[in-house]
């Protein structure tokens, strides 16, 4: 079947029923003109939009179109995350072609499901439209914070440490892998997880927004492209120790097996939705034992803040190396 041979409003339906929602605090989901949720009125809102573009941000050929729905929501509450909030509910517009099978969509919205159920962000509405061009996923969120709490990507003071979380480069190194198609990948499925299937950081969002994080970003566009948005809000500079970089071991055998130096892919690789932040070195402490306390990720000290503005990687004995850039979609070619 076809989402031409059944119309809009039975696909609204149809996809509207893969959907779980569990919170307590929406009044009012699918189905009406707009989603009612209900408000503490005591913090602050964070609104939130990510579009997935087919051909440009997922291939078919290497995501399922339940790790695509999961994916395009689990990027979106991270940024949510990423102001130190915590995400609420989602709203998904979807574009596809009529000759688009139902059942691909079904099992987009199962992922967006599963995500959603993952992340708690209940998804109560959308829209849905015909395109000619490639399919287009959109997710929008909203989520909530203390009052004047939320953490901004200005804020990080010279004499800061430059902190991240978990791991970097794996969700590069997995796109990697998958596009290389030599070999057995079956033993790197972690990495190649990483890409098609990331979970957003919201514990730790919260947990460094309250350990009073200076400046917090997500690294969805590569290390040295999102410090370098952070120095430049703050207008500051970055030195960030390579070999202080927190990597997995699957990272380096797979950076082996491709005959790749990982660097590129630590340094520029996008999407591995790992949070960064800046703050004062007795408060990055504290954050490590809370963070291990509460079976959050590990928090490495990957740098300081310095004064002057951008970003420098340096090696093991503090030498400035010549660096990637990351994902910019628009950038000129060189
Ligand atoms: P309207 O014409 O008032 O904008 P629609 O017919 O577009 O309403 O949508 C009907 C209901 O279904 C609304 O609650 C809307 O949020 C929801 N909805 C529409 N498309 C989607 C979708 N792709 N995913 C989830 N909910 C959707
Ligand atoms: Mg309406």
């Amino acid at each position: 079947m076809l989402v031409g041979d059944l119309g809009e409003f039975t696909l609204i339906d149809r996809l509207a029923a893969r959907l779980h929602p569990a919170r307590p605090d929406v009044w009012v989901g699918i189905g009406d003109d707009a989603a009612v949720i209900g408000s503490s009125g005591a913090g602050d809102l964070v609104f939130t939009i990510d579009t997935m573009v087919e051909g440009v941000h997922f291939r078919a050929d290497t995501a399922s179109p339940w790790q695509i729905g999961w994916k395009a929501l689990a990027a979106t509450v991270s940024d949510i995350g990423a102001m130190g909030a915590v995400p609420k509910v989602a709203i998904v517009s979807i574009a596809v072609p009529a000759d688009t099978p139902v059942g691909m969509l079904a099992e987009l919205y199962d992922g967006l499901s599963a995500s959603g159920e993952f992340h708690r962000t209940d998804i109560v509405g959308g829209d849905t439209v015909r395109t000619d061009g490639p399919v287009v996923v959109t997710v929008a969120a909203t989520g909530e914070c203390a009052t004047g709490q939320a953490v901004r990507r200005a804020g990080a003071r010279p004499g800061d440490v430059v902190v991240v979380t978990g791991t970097l480069g794996d969700s590069a190194a997995g796109l990697a892998l998958l596009t290389a198609a030599k070999g057995d990948i079956t033993s790197f499925a972690k990495l190649v997880e990483r890409h098609l299937q990331p979970t957003a950081r919201l514990r730790e969002g919260v947990l460094l927004a309250g350990a009073g994080a200076t400046a917090l970003i997500d690294i969805s566009d590569g290390l040295v492209q999102d410090a370098g948005h952070l120095a430049d809000a703050s207008g500051v500079g970055i030195e960030i120790r390579l070999d202080q970089v927190p990597t997995s071991d699957a990272l380096r055998a797979a950076g082996e097996v491709l005959g790749v130096n990982p660097g590129e892919w630590i340094l520029a690789g996008g999407e591995d939705y790992e949070l960064l932040a800046t703050m004062n070195d007795e408060s990055a402490r504290a954050a490590q034992v809370r963070l291990s306390r509460d079976e959050g990720a590990p928090l490495a000290v990957i740098g300081a803040v310095v004064e002057g503005n951008g970003v420098r990687i340096l090696d093991a004995a503090g030498k400035p190396l010549s660096v990637p850039e990351g994902w910019d979609h628009f950038a000129p070619p060189v």
